[in-house]
């Protein structure tokens, strides 16, 4: 199981479809229930995949943090990595940094993916991707040193991701 994690809006479902429209014979159904709560929310993709959508807003840490990590570890059993999505186009945001906080403190295998990487300029785009690159490397234990920048839209990043997840599962269904 790998689980992919992010602020609503960061390009989640988006993502999945864009990794399993490569491998057409798996069928992608991200069930999203209707309505927002202010906890995260778990949607399950197949049986290896799970997504976590966190709102943006409305987290009363340290309370509703107590919470969110007990929920997200009791999937912790076959969990190979978590994908935190964060968007280049504004950068680690409070509410990616809860996730990546929840990551460091429980100590689990973690990658960062960039998402949206169509919709700035090089210039924007590789001062991102530097301030980020020096945020893993001074900040963090448990990140994965590489970042996969990644569109959903151009596909451009998606084949080096599908081989690294497939790298890390065996397999993608
Ligand atoms: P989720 O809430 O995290 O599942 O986010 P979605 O996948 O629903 O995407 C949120 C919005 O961002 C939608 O309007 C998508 O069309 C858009 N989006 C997602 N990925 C990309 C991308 O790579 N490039 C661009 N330009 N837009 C994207």
């Amino acid at each position: 199981v790998v689980c992919f994690i992010g602020r609503s809006n960061v390009g989640k479902s988006s993502l999945i479809k864009a990794l399993f429209s490569l491998a057409p014979e798996v069928e992608v159904r991200v069930s999203k229930k209707p309505g927002h709560t202010k906890k995260m929310n778990f949607f399950k993709v197949g049986k290896h995949f799970t997504v976590v959508d966190m709102p943006g807003y409305g987290y009363r840490a340290p309370e509703d943090f107590v919470d969110m990590v007990e929920t997200y570890l009791k999937e912790r059993r076959n969990l190979k990595r978590t994908f935190l999505l964060v968007d280049s186009v504004v950068g680690i945001q409070k509410t990616d940094n809860i996730a990546i906080e929840m990551c460091e403190e429980f100590a689990l295998p973690y990658v960062i993916v960039l998402t949206k990487i169509d919709k700035s300029s090089k210039g924007h785009l590789l001062k991102q991707v530097l301030q980020i690159q020096k945020f893993v490397n001074t900040k963090t234990q448990g990140c994965f040193p590489q970042l996969f920048p990644v569109s959903s839209v151009t596909f451009s990043g998606i084949h080096l991701l599908r081989s690294f997840i497939a790298s890390v599962t065996g397999n993608l269904d």
